[in-house]
């Protein structure tokens, strides 16, 4: 008996007959970044394994050439400033959503702090560091970026950072979670951010992980 060679045709990302994507968990080693595409109505998590990780996270409009982006700048207008409830978007630069928060177990995440980038690790003597700007510019070179420059201001999901505070302040618990719902075909980049210093992280950079393909409650 022959076996078809299912392991030829796999993706990350597969869809049935009828279009629907098959939910799917991605994990993101501790230090690293991921790269997905969602399409408009799709949900997905992010999900923290261990707890007090942060994940810095970004998104594109798919056909812009990395040019409709989710901004921070335009999504605090639309909030007064405030994290989003369930049920608020995140904006883009062309001031329209991009995606919806449909649940969310730890509500407090950060808006204001930029990714951590490799000069801000050099400055601290140490070189070669992962950063949250270097793993998205990873992850997003098939997609057309070249640089870390071209990352865009994260929305820092379970960075708990007060006023620009940047104490050690875990709010995620293990199995904590965020979803959201795609307003638009996008590209979404995460990076499980690799700053180990002064406790933040809780000290130790874990594991987090993406599920994909969530079917709608609704
Ligand atoms: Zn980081």
């Amino acid at each position: 008996m022959v076996f078809p060679d299912f392991t030829a045709t796999q993706d990350a990302f597969p869809r049935r007959l009828d279009g629907k994507a098959v939910p799917r968990t991605h994990i993101i080693p501790a230090a690293h970044g991921f790269a997905f595409e969602v399409k408009k109505g799709e949900h997905f998590r992010v999900v923290d394994l261990y707890g007090e990780q942060v994940v810095d996270f970004a998104a594109w409009v798919q056909d812009t050439d990395l040019v409709e982006k989710l901004s921070m700048a335009y999504t605090r207008y639309h909030l007064d400033g405030a994290t989003p409830a369930i049920g608020e978007y995140l904006w883009t630069n062309k001031d329209e959503p991009i995606l919806q928060i449909v649940d969310d177990t730890v509500k407090v995440h950060d808006m204001t702090f930029m990714s951590c980038f490799p000069e801000m690790y050099a400055k601290e003597g140490i070189k070669h560091h992962r950063s949250c700007a270097g793993n998205m510019a990873e992850v997003m070179k098939p997609y057309g970026m070249s640089s870390y420059l071209g990352v865009t201001d994260p929305f820092n999901i379970f960075q708990n950072t007060p006023n620009y505070t940047l104490k050690p302040l875990g709010s995620s618990k293990p199995g904590d979670y965020i979803e959201f719902k795609a307003m638009k075909d996008c590209i979404c980049a995460a990076s499980c951010c690799p700053y180990d210093l002064r406790g933040f992280n809780g000290g130790k950079v874990t594991d987090v992980a993406v599920v994909t393909g969530i079917p709608a409650m609704e």
